[in-house]
């Protein structure tokens, strides 16, 4: 079934502010609230739908590569973002939305309270990325330092707010009187305190530990996107679910390949008399070496062109390709038997400069490149 556009479920122009696109979901959020709207599975789909949205539309990085790529690149090449949307979303994860939207813990006016699962927190590592890793995709091992539960760590009932992790307040509002619900300040929310606390633990029973986690990265991947690896954030106090590992793909700058979008580009020196006799060449790419024919008389400045050796495009299913700059080096010191053989080239009149015309020149580049 073909998605549709977030900002069509917000009812909102794409010009939105945040404060446009956060009123549009409060909206949507009371007109399809699953509360208000028991048994209605329509309704239940628009309400995760304008979840969904918002989710996407209120987080910066997420709302431009939604604006950029559409739907495509929210789930990416099937491997990206376990963040929660492309359909992911669980009520779950769309009451804890609600704190920032109403300001308390999700609670509507329908008297019963939500027990919410407490979640241990997100953290947040950089990866560092080679083009080639990016490309071909990989997978890395990193330590990380996560709160774990320590073994023989027991809880009790909150008495504050008998378990639920919440405390009930009535509250006038813009909606008429709502019954919010704030988080329980003994508790936290956990609904749970410490009982017995094994040596080493904080009051919640956690400690800082070393993990190694493995991490898929899909190929195709981009500097600044956002991996989700599931429970390996954080471990919840006496037995929530625990957060996750936020892993940014972070590329490393490759010093012979530049990239230009889906493009890539890299400089190739070669001799002069490998110019005028022409050679072949390896070279780099990220798929592996290449080798490549060089054609004898081949000018400097020559730009090769090896079709489908760039980085695999996000928008289609299309790669980009690799250019290879040909430089033709000068030698800078000349034996004398080979001063000798140059000069008389120039005295004889030989190996001048005899361009045909279909050589472009600079400034044919230059125009070429702004057309
Ligand atoms: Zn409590």
């Amino acid at each position: 079934m073909a998605k549709r556009d977030y900002y069509e479920i917000l009812e909102i122009s794409k010009s939105a502010s945040a404060d446009e696109i956060k009123k549009a979901y409060r909206k949507m959020a009371i007109k399809f609230h699953p509360d208000k709207n028991p048994d209605d599975k329509s309704a239940e789909e628009k309400f995760k739908e304008a979840a969904e949205a918002y989710e996407v539309l209120s987080d910066g990085n997420k709302k431009a590569r939604y604006d950029q790529y559409g739907h495509a690149g929210m789930s990416g090449n099937g491997g990206f973002g376990g963040g929660g949307f492309g359909g992911g979303m669980n009520m779950d994860d769309i009451f804890s939305q609600f704190g920032d939207i109403f300001g308390g813990g999700g609670g509507f006016g329908g008297g019963q309270t939500r027990t919410q699962q407490v979640r241990g927190s997100n953290l947040r590592v950089r990866i560092k990325l080679s083009l080639e890793d990016i490309v071909n995709g990989t997978q890395k091992t990193i330590k990380v330092k996560r709160l774990k539960v320590v073994p023989g760590a027991t809880s009790k009932t909150c008495t504050t707010c008998n378990g639920t992790g919440a405390q009930i307040k009535l509250m006038n509002t813009m909606f008429g009187q709502m019954q919010t619900q704030t988080t329980c300040s003994t508790c936290q929310g956990v609904g749970k305190i410490a009982d017995k606390i094994p040596e080493g633990a904080n009051n919640q029973g956690l400690r800082k530990e070393d993990e190694e986690v493995t991490i898929s990265i899909p190929a195709g991947a981009r500097d600044g996107i956002q991996l989700n690896v599931r429970g390996k954030g954080n471990d919840a106090p006496f037995g929530g679910i625990p957060g996750d590992l936020l892993v940014v793909v972070e590329e490393q700058a490759d010093e012979n390949i530049k990239r230009e979008g889906d493009n890539l580009h890299q400089e190739l020196y070669i001799s002069f008399a490998e110019a005028a006799l022409g050679t072949s060449k390896e070279i780099n790419t990220v798929g592996g070496k290449v080798k490549i024919k060089i054609d004898a008389g081949t000018q400097s400045g020559k730009i090769l062109r090896l079709a489908g050796k760039g980085l695999p495009s996000l928008e289609s299913y299309g790669k980009g390709d690799m250019y290879v700059h040909i430089n033709v080096w000068t030698p800078q010191k000349l034996t004398d038997s080979q001063e000798d053989f140059f000069k008389k080239q120039v005295e004889n009149g030989e190996m001048l400069a005899e361009p045909s015309g279909k050589e472009k020149t600079f400034f044919d580049k230059v125009r070429d490149f702004f057309n």
